[in-house]
């Protein structure tokens, strides 16, 4: 799993509470336990409500879940994503409420995160476009955008289904279905394209300053460009 406070993939290692059967006319036994542990990479703890189908152990008499067929975090509470102070706020307050749904609503969030990335095309590159398709086709064949970052923009209609779902094309924030693993791509992308559009000019700018200003105190000129 990917650990909700430091986003690194880890193999946790969990101790796990005793089973809750289903109540009601349950033929298959099917169940609930609570697991925890720490992440092995930041040592912060994780608490998640599972379930699944029970079996019980001969041994002690009790159930156990055997095989898990879904899990819930519910400790911490939202995934960690830092957002860089450079990210302008009201991308920032979009893409937290993004972050914070994601477990509730994936549609939610992928819902927020489309139009996010659609300001962000129209407000930040002047694209015109009006269908976040053509949209991504311009931003895609921009100069001086790296190819990791066109790819996964590209990947955003792949992942999205775009052509079984017209509404994320023309109509962005709609909540309509979404595909699996589409929610997440979608922050990880708008976290490469705060890097790209907001965060590293500004870095850049800074570097040059301290390098013009160190120019100016032994008398020289500042750099060009
Ligand atoms: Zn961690």
């Amino acid at each position: 799993m990917k650990c909700p406070h430091c986003t690194t993939s880890v193999n946790l290692e969990i101790e796990v509470t005793t089973t809750w059967l289903t109540k009601g006319n349950d033929e298959s036994h099917t169940g609930y336990d609570v697991a925890c542990g720490h992440c092995p990479e930041c040592k912060d703890f994780i608490v998640m409500l599972r379930h699944g189908m029970a079996k019980i152990n001969r041994d002690n008499g009790y159930y156990y879940l055997d095989t898990v067929t879904n899990e819930n975090v519910l400790y911490p509470k939202y995934s960690a994503r830092k957002v860089e102070p450079e990210v302008p706020d009201h991308y920032r307050k979009d893409f937290i409420e993004a972050c914070s749904v994601l477990p509730f609503s994936p549609k939610a969030s992928a819902a927020l995160s489309r139009r996010i990335l659609q300001d962000i095309l129209i407000g930040k590159f002047e694209i015109k476009h009006r269908n976040l398709d053509k949209q991504i086709d311009e931003f895609i064949n921009m100069k001086d955008v790296p190819s990791y970052l066109t790819q996964a923009i590209d990947a955003v209609r792949n992942i999205g289904n775009f052509a079984a779902h017209p509404l994320k094309d023309t109509n962005t924030g709609e909540i309509v279905e979404v595909e699996s693993g589409e929610a997440e791509w979608l922050l990880e992308v708008l976290e490469s394209l705060f890097d790209f559009a907001f965060i590293q000019p500004i870095r850049l700018e800074q570097k040059k300053s301290v390098l013009n200003q160190k120019l100016q105190s032994i008398g020289k000129p500042p750099m060009k460009g």
